[in-house]
């Protein structure tokens, strides 16, 4: 199948900065390596899905201790990159037995101890939802799975409100700008789909398509800022009064927290920029925009046509 011809569009198909990735990836030229930084964000991810399988008073206790939150992360990462069939890259192999069990012990520690009191006040709908999105005047469908999602009806005890909150667990070296938030398309994904598509969601029948019919709240969290701060620093605090934060303590809520909230009103310009996307792939538009750091560290580099002066097999 020409790669033009997918039926079913993913939201790394739509937020990859190089569309000409998407389109190694989708005609399978990429190299199946699982770099350190992958699997690192898929241990943490696999890690806060085991806390909140449990009662949040039941995170950090016997039954849900951090311990078991990590070993649960790191194995059910090394199985979903067998089951991928990628294979674990040397760093990567070093970094799940000890680098990455060091650096997630103290952000879920710190997740349980500054969120947990949070999602207390807050009802539990699912994790690694599946979702789906239809959008009929275009005739593309988009899938994509949830992180998190929520409801925080009594207490907008998130910071956005009452309501539905999809939250996107994120281990980035750089917090995102309220500016590339605002154009997220992964985020303009979920948000639609909890309005307009389907979420895969248990009951006491089994897994069921579910409509939701609302709009939800989005929230970025960057699980780095919940390590403390590394030396002093002048920033605001959660009630945006600017003061001075010394070596060891927490970050602001509001750095942790990323919330966006979408225009309704924007809802079918939203829809409509998404598919204009995938119209363009579909016409086999696949523009290549290099990256100065990206191309540098890009799993389909091996692949990617390049216009250098190194010498090819057959040159003088
Ligand atoms: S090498 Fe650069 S231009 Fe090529 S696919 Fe990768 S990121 Fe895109």
């Amino acid at each position: 199948m020409r790669p033009e011809e997918t039926s079913e569009w993913h939201t790394t198909d739509l937020t990859d900065h190089c569309p000409a990735r998407v389109r190694l990836r989708l005609i399978g030229k990429i190299s199946n390596r699982a770099p350190t930084a992958m699997v690192r964000g898929m241990a943490a991810g696999a890690a806060l899905e085991f806390l909140h399988d449990h009662k949040v008073d039941e995170w950090g206790t016997e039954r849900a201790s951090i311990e078991d939150a990590i070993n649960y992360g790191l194995c059910a990462t090394r199985e979903s990159v067998e089951s991928d069939n990628r294979i674990l890259t040397d760093a990567a192999e070093k970094a799940l037995d000890s680098s990455i069990p060091k650096e997630m012990a103290p952000v879920l520690e710190a997740y349980v101890r500054r969120l947990g009191p949070i999602f207390e006040k807050t009802e539990l709908i699912g994790t690694e939802v599946p979702i789906r999105l239809h959008d009929e005047g275009h005739g593309v469908q988009y899938a994509s799975h949830l992180d998190l999602i929520v409801y925080d009806r009594k207490h907008g005890a998130l910071g956005c409100g009452k309501g539905i909150v999809i939250l996107d667990w994120k281990w980035r070296k750089d917090s995102p700008s309220k500016a590339y938030l605002a154009r997220n398309q992964q985020f303009l994904l979920y948000w639609l789909a909890c309005r307009y598509g389907k979420l895969l969601l248990k009951s006491p029948f089994g897994e069921v398509w579910q409509q939701l019919d609302e709009f939800p709240c989005m929230a970025w969290v960057h699980l780095p800022s919940l390590k403390p701060y590394t030396r002093k620093t002048v920033v605001k605090n959660d009630a945006g009064e600017e003061i001075e934060f010394k070596k060891g303590d927490d970050r602001p809520l509001r750095q942790i927290v990323r919330v966006v909230r979408f225009e309704e009103t924007q809802a079918e310009n939203a829809l409509k920029s998404l598919s204009k996307k995938i119209e363009m792939y579909r016409k086999g538009f696949w523009p290549c925009n290099p990256d100065p750091v990206g191309c540098g560290i890009c799993e389909a580099e091996d692949f990617c046509t390049r216009f250098d002066t190194v010498s090819l097999e057959g040159d003088e």
